[in-house]
């Protein structure tokens, strides 16, 4: 029999990066995927009839895969499911957890896994939805080099920038940094929108010129908050899917905690904590991906 994979969290990331890995491992090995919600996992199993099946629970898969992947939303989902499966894992199996937790969360999971006798990395991600249906994420990957070695071949079919961190946490720790900075950078091109919008600047010519001056940067010229600039971003279908405001708000408080942990001042990654919390509890902007903070906050500026 071919080996097993599993996939556990089929969400706005999860799902097409088991695409892709079903896509590229579909000669080589068998994939066994599992959500909270049935049908996503029904579908899956229906669009990649050739590799992919439904595990019947998260134990199921823990049973038979020498790879397990997870994408969870949060920390409180990971040892959940790690709870869960942890005395069904296979001697030697590899687990891959690719949700953004924090680091205390993922190195005592790396624990229990590793007092079974299993491995397991940190693999957190970069790039957002568009990225994982491209295949072309950053991984920040936290353990031993030759679990990083043995996560690697499977991780280049969903990314392209691998980085080994070191130990276990370390990819988490990378991840939120990259996640506090992309926090700040968004509410500071909202800001620029709506401050040149007041000058009576068009957001179509503020953004060329940013895009070719000092004020570029992944929120301007890639996932621009305001409507109709980039095609296909979540700006552009009513702040749909992409990266939940409540996830990038549970993100910066990844950060605000890291560094009261570390006594590393932070000024506006506090700040922009406080906006993203406001926003997600915002009724026109609950659900919606975290660049909404630009039209919260060019309503509030309306002129
Ligand atoms: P999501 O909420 O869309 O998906 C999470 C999935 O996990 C859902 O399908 C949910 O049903 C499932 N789930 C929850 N608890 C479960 C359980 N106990 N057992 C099985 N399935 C369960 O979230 P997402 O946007 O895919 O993000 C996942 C992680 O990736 C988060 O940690 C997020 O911070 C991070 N991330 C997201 C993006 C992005 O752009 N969306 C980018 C980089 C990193």
């Amino acid at each position: 029999a071919k080996p097993t994979l599993g996939f556990i969290g089929l969400g706005q990331m999860g799902y097409p990066m088991a695409a892709n890995l079903a896509r590229h491992t579909a000669q080589t090995h068998s994939l066994l995927v599992h959500d909270h919600d049935a049908a996503t996992a029904a579908r899956f199993a229906a669009a990649h009839p050739q590799s992919a099946s439904v595990a019947e629970s998260a134990r199921a898969i823990a049973e038979r895969a020498d790879v397990l992947f997870t994408m969870l939303p949060a920390g409180k989902h990971c040892r959940s499911v790690y709870a869960d499966i942890v005395e069904g894992l296979r001697h030697d199996a590899l687990c891959v957890d690719c949700s953004t937790i924090d680091v205390a969360t993922a190195t005592e999971i790396a624990k229990w896994v590793k007092a079974k006798g299993a491995k397991i990395v940190d693999a957190p991600v970069s790039g957002g939805t568009g990225a994982a249906t491209a295949g072309t994420l950053t991984f920040m990957v936290g353990g031993t080099a030759a679990d990083a070695d043995t996560a690697r071949p499977f991780l280049e079919k969903m990314g392209k920038n691998i980085y080994h961190c070191g130990a276990n946490g370390t990819g988490q720790a990378a991840k939120i940094c990259n996640n506090m900075m992309l926090g700040i950078c968004m509410v500071g091109v909202s800001e620029a929108f709506t401050l040149g919008k007041n000058l009576g600047l068009a957001p179509t010519l503020l953004n060329q010129i940013l895009n070719t001056s000092s004020g570029r940067s992944w929120c301007t010229d890639t996932y621009n908050p305001v409507p109709g600039i980039n095609p296909n971003v979540p700006a552009s279908k009513s702040y749909a899917g992409g990266f939940g405001v409540a996830l990038m708000s549970k993100d910066m408080g990844l950060a605000t905690a890291a560094a009261s942990q570390t006594q590393t001042p932070i000024v506006l990654g506090a700040a922009a904590e406080q906006v993203y919390k406001r926003v997600a509890a915002e009724k026109d902007c609950k659900g919606k991906d975290f660049s909404v903070v630009y039209q919260w906050m060019a309503a509030a500026g309306e002129k």
